[in-house]
């Protein structure tokens, strides 16, 4: 059998290094837990960076997946498929109301490559907004309507051109770029993910949603990371009370099975004629099944656990860590939460790793996590134990080498 060491010195050799590794080796998992070779137990709030939404295992998706597996996983698009259709009617249950037109691909920088076309190709515009501190993936498009000088500087020069970058929440700015020049679509993320749990300021939103409307611009809300249930509502954007032009889902949709989803209003997407976007394997029958048992759990009572053990989360961390002094504040809303430190979290991640607690982090001193929505409160405790030893272990370290 492989052992941990191993399987870390091949990836170590043979992987492009575009990922910062955790010297975790993740083996087998169910729920909320994950084990390594030598049977070594983990709390996973990082749950796959957000994708394992229902645990990990989850027995209804293994069981549509090995069903689907047994009649047929590989069609093209071109062809029709029974899964295909029937997960587009699950998912049309669930979408805000108008936006019944979907686009299936296989990842979130996917989706919002054909979010970018529809809003170019439906409103024959070429300026795009959208967010500081804001993320969209990846890929060249994606990657040009995402702030981050760390994942933009080396292709710069390659990025597409019209792209204005504003505030997150300065509604003034967006209303004067939207007044200047003729702009395709505001893209942003409902609560921003990766830039570290943003909330907006209540009235950004529904302002935002006003004027792009006066003006002709699509808006495209970015769900990848706070869709399907994280909120404690369907879509993030749902807790302000506005509907967007452009939705884009990722990440949990296909059950850990790579899919994206683009979603919109029919006038819009139908703008995109044949050919204009395409993907081998999106829309593929295994995701599909797999991502309609997701819908189906979502709607029968998952989102609701999601944002009952989110304030259940929220309130442990403030009662354990917020007048801890390395912490300077938790925040988050429903399975989406974060704790800012007053240090970089590097050493604290790495003991919270070594006492078993797997999470997520953003910039260089908040801890982040999305745990399962299936976790469970005895996990939130014991997770939260860990988080705050790992703290006082910090601060006792600090204390040895003050005395050096
Ligand atoms: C993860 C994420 C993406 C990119 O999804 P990939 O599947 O990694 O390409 C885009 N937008 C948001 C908000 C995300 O969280």
């Amino acid at each position: 059998m492989m052992k941990n060491g191993l399987t870390e010195e091949i990836e170590d050799r043979y992987l492009a290094g575009t990922y910062q590794k955790i010297p975790v080796v993740a083996a087998r998992a169910k729920g909320t837990k994950i084990w390594d070779m030598n049977g070594k137990e983990y709390f996973d709030f990082m749950s796959g960076y957000g994708v394992a939404i229902l645990g990990h295992s989850n027995n209804a998706i293994t069981e549509a997946i090995k069903k689907q597996v047994d009649e047929i996983y590989i069609t093209h698009t071109s062809v029709y498929s029974p899964a295909r259709a029937r997960f587009l009617r699950e998912l049309m249950n669930v979408t805000p109301t108008g936006l019944n037109m979907a686009y299936l691909s296989n990842s979130g920088a996917e989706a919002i490559e054909a979010a970018l076309k529809i809003a170019v190709k439906s409103t024959k515009r070429k300026k795009i907004i959208s967010m500081e501190k804001g993320y969209h993936g990846k890929t060249l498009g994606a990657l040009s309507i995402t702030h981050s000088a760390k994942y933009r500087s080396s292709f710069e020069d390659m990025l597409i051109p019209g792209v204005e970058f504003v505030k997150f929440g300065d509604y003034e700015h967006v209303h004067t770029l939207l007044k200047k020049e003729d702009v395709a679509a505001v893209f942003m993320e409902p609560i921003q993910g990766e830039g570290g749990i943003n909330l907006p300021d209540p009235q950004f939103l529904p302002s935002v949603r006003e004027a792009t409307s006066s003006y002709g611009t699509l808006l495209v809300m970015d769900e990848i990371q706070s869709g399907l249930g994280r909120t404690g509502k369907m879509w993030a954007h749902e807790n302000w009370g506005i509907t967007p032009d452009i939705m884009t889902i990722g990440k949990g949709i296909g059950g850990g099975i790579p899919m994206g989803v683009t979603v919109g209003k029919r006038e819009f997407v139908e703008s995109l004629g044949i050919g204009e976007q395409s993907s081998t394997t999106g829309g593929n029958p295994l995701s599909c099944a797999a991502g309609e048992v997701v819908i189906k759990e979502l709607r029968n009572g998952m989102i609701k656990r999601a944002s009952e053990m989110g304030k259940y989360t929220l309130q442990r961390m403030n009662e354990e860590t917020d007048s801890h002094r390395l912490v300077s504040q938790t925040r988050g809303i429903g399975m989406m939460l974060a704790m800012e430190l007053r240090v970089r979290f590097v050493p604290i991640l790495m003991d919270m790793i070594d006492l078993g607690l797997i999470t997520l982090y953003s910039g260089i001193n908040t801890i982040r996590m999305l745990p399962p929505y299936t976790v469970s409160k005895e996990e939130v405790d014991r997770a939260i134990e860990i988080l705050k030893t790992a703290l006082d272990q910090y601060i006792k370290k600090q204390g040895r080498n003050d005395q050096k």
